[in-house]
């Protein structure tokens, strides 16, 4: 390992303990992408697949299983299908309630099937509970004239709701044995298989049969790997086994490898089982050279606004860790969010995209882009191991932000709109998935709504700052941030601070009636718009460089890709930043011309408004939309009932809160830019309208 100079006096967040030597791995095969035959007999010993380099290079494609709200790669499958949805389903005060559902054609003279309910309140404004449960539905009727009984299980808070309600199925898994075959021609030095295995929640009912998962060989009589799960018994085998399979022994020659689940016996109709194999990969020892940044850190701390940080100018110290950060690395003073709602902004950030392109324009609205990759596919397509652990529920997987991540690991709160922070179980679980694949490249997106209301700073961080509500808010900061210390340390101490391209950013900010409004969603001025920026990579990014021109979280794609090398991306939305990185004066300079006159644009699509005194605005209604030139800033407010649209123009030059509305005044010296605006939202109403893409299950 190339081991770089480390400055003592930045010892803070340079924990780096020592430079041990860490071996370095690749990720050869993707098993799941290889698409094999399934043999449905112990005996059966279906053609192997021919494992070849090519195969890992699939972006998408492979099915997912979910297992405790932790999402992996599996083997091809039944995707599910949706049979009946009542957007306003009242719930009886029982614990279940029986549904009749007529089936579509492909699923006519069926006998069960896996049925998934889903179930969210509707309570004015927002959803406060929401539940999905596996049952398994009984076919009746003819076989041209199906119909599927299922029983609907009711969490107690959903009882006498009124509820959005989906109902999704899949067959049955039919045979009691799955095998699946792996040709491996010329096994190389140090080969291992890296694999996890576990049940699905159909298979935790009682009286659901035990399975065994094993690895074999076929040159060798015993498995190399075998373990029984029986989550129906024991409740703590209710979840995803990692395994690894020294597969060195076997250097030089060729060999097939099989996989089988085998259930302890057979199942009966109303007991099914959900064996999952996840996301099986062959890794190697690297050959390729080893040069830094390598890694990619990417923090998003939900609803942290700009102001709040004390790198960008809070007078108190709420963020120790984010101002030793800008000693090391890049500050952008003035990142523009494309939205101030968490999916639509994340999903920009993750594409690179505007929202109305990408489609995520609401908290169940499904990413509609297939020409473009999310940031986690184009790793994963590159040999990376990725990884996801977010908080909440509102980044769900489902709706595309799963895409590309080999893990995606969502801890929910009950109420989405009412997040539990829970900073250190996030924190942790990262550390856990970075200790686990640190020989490999590697891609971790961590996600934590600490800082989002409500406002319950531990104890010791209480009265730190006062009692008001911005105190509070820049309690939890200042408790987010000593976090992030504690995170970075125990990545130093995994020796991989150096190789690591660190970026901490948040996907909007928090109003505090600067506007007349609370909260976030509903408004684009600059609490809620601008957010911190943060750039990391020693020896690649200069230390102490601060950016004042505008960036958005849509450059934040392209600037990873081409610090890291990543091939073949193009971009139409956001740009590359890697030029301001350079020693060379003239592209630093070209590109901060270049920033100071592009126009970067927003979008919010939250219906709800939250006024000072924490009722709701009735009669608001989105979208809004917002143009930053330089330091000019328009927001176009949709027509409403009392108003015809219209345009807010502020110069921030001399009016950084924005209380100074230019329209009336001043508007002919904003005409080019009120015409680039309604351009933009003409395009963004076009592209969100009729094809937008569906909204999806809660
Ligand atoms: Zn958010």
């Amino acid at each position: 390992m190339r081991c770089l100079p480390r400055r003592v006096a930045l010892a803070l967040v340079s924990i780096a303990v020592g430079c041990a030597s860490t071996p370095q791995d690749d990720i050869a095969w993707r098993l799941v992408d290889a698409n094999p035959a399934v043999g449905t007999t112990s005996s059966d010993e279906p053609p192997p697949v021919h494992l070849q380099r090519a195969a890992s290079q699939a972006m998408r494609g492979p099915a997912r299983a979910v297992i405790n709200d932790d999402t992996r790669y599996t083997f091809a499958r039944p995707g599910l299908m949706l049979v009946a949805r009542y957007p306003r389903f009242d719930i009886p005060d029982a614990d279940r309630f029986e549904l009749n559902i007529a089936l579509p054609r492909p699923l006519q003279g069926c006998d069960h099937l896996l049925a998934q309910i889903a179930l969210a309140r509707i309570a004015s404004p927002n959803p406060t509970a929401r539940d999905t449960r596996w049952v398994v539905g009984r076919c009746i009727g003819t076989p041209v004239a199906s119909r599927l009984l299922v029983q609907a299980p009711v969490a107690a808070v959903l009882r006498g709701t009124t509820a959005d309600v989906w109902v999704q199925v899949r067959p049955t898994p039919p045979q009691m044995t799955e095998r699946r075959r792996f040709l491996l021609e010329h096994v190389p030095q140090g080969a291992r298989l890296d694999f996890s295995y576990g049940i699905e929640s159909p298979g935790w009912e009682p009286g659901a049969p035990a399975v065994t998962f094993s690895v074999g060989v076929d040159r060798e009589s015993a498995p190399l790997f075998s373990a029984r799960v029986d989550p129906a018994a024991d409740p703590a085998q209710r979840r995803w086994f990692d395994a690894t399979v020294d597969l060195s022994r076997y250097a030089g020659s060729s060999i097939t490898l099989t996989l089988q689940s085998a259930q302890a016996r057979e199942i009966t109709a109303g007991t099914p089982t959900v064996p999952v194999w996840g996301d099986p990969v062959i890794v190697v020892p690297g050959t390729r050279e080893r040069k830094a940044p390598r890694n990619l850190l990417l923090i998003s701390i939900d609803t942290l606004r700009a102001a709040s940080v004390s790198a960008y100018g809070r007078a108190r110290p709420t963020s120790p860790f984010f101002d030793a950060l800008a000693r090391e690395g890049a500050l952008f003073e003035q990142t523009v969010a494309q939205s101030t709602v968490t999916p639509v902004s994340h999903m920009s950030l993750f594409t690179g995209l505007y929202p109305s392109q990408h489609g995520v324009t609401g908290p169940r609205r499904q990413s509609n882009v297939f020409l473009y990759p999310t940031m986690a596919e184009v790793f994963r397509a590159n040999g990376y191991a990725t990884a996801a652990v977010t908080e909440d529920g509102l980044l769900q997987a489902g709706l595309g932000f799963e895409r590309g991540f080999d893990r995606y690991l969502e801890s929910k709160s009950p109420n989405v709109f009412a997040p539990v922070g829970q900073v250190t179980t996030t924190f942790a679980a990262a550390l856990e998935w970075l200790q686990a694949h640190r020989t490999q490249r590697w891609f971790l997106f961590v996600h934590t709504y600490q800082v989002h209301a409500p406002y319950t700073p531990p104890p010791q961080y209480e009265g730190l700052f006062g009692d008001r509500d911005i105190d509070r808010y820049e309690e939890e900061i200042r408790y987010t941030d000593d976090q992030l210390r504690e995170l970075w340390r125990g990545i130093g101490a995994l020796g991989l601070t150096d190789d690591t391209l660190l970026i901490v950013t948040s996907d909007h900010g928090e109003e505090f009636g600067e506007h007349g409004v609370i909260r976030h969603g509903s408004h684009l001025y600059d609490e809620t718009l601008l957010v911190p920026l943060l750039m990391r990579a020693p020896g690649r990014i200069p230390a102490r460089l601060r950016v004042s021109e505008p960036v958005g979280l849509i450059d934040v794609f392209p600037t990873v890709a081409e610090i890291l090398g990543l091939p073949g991306l193009f971009f139409p939305d956001g740009r590359s930043l890697a030029s301001l990185f350079e020693a060379e004066r003239p592209p630093v300079d070209r590109m901060r011309w270049f920033l100071a006159r592009r126009d970067l644009f927003a979008e919010a699509w939250s219906p709800f408004r939250m006024l000072a005194d924490h009722t709701f605005d009735r009669a608001w209604h989105p979208p809004l939309f917002a143009l930053r030139t330089g330091q000019r800033k328009l927001i176009w407010s949709p027509e409403r009932a009392e108003s015809p649209a219209r345009v807010e123009v502020f110069d921030l030059d001399g009016d950084r809160d924005e209380q100074h509305d230019l329209a009336a005044s001043a508007s002919k010296q904003f005409s080019t830019e009120i015409d680039a605006l309604r351009r933009y939202v003409d395009a963004a109403s076009a592209a969100s309208g009729a094809g937008a893409p569906p909204s999806a299950p809660p």
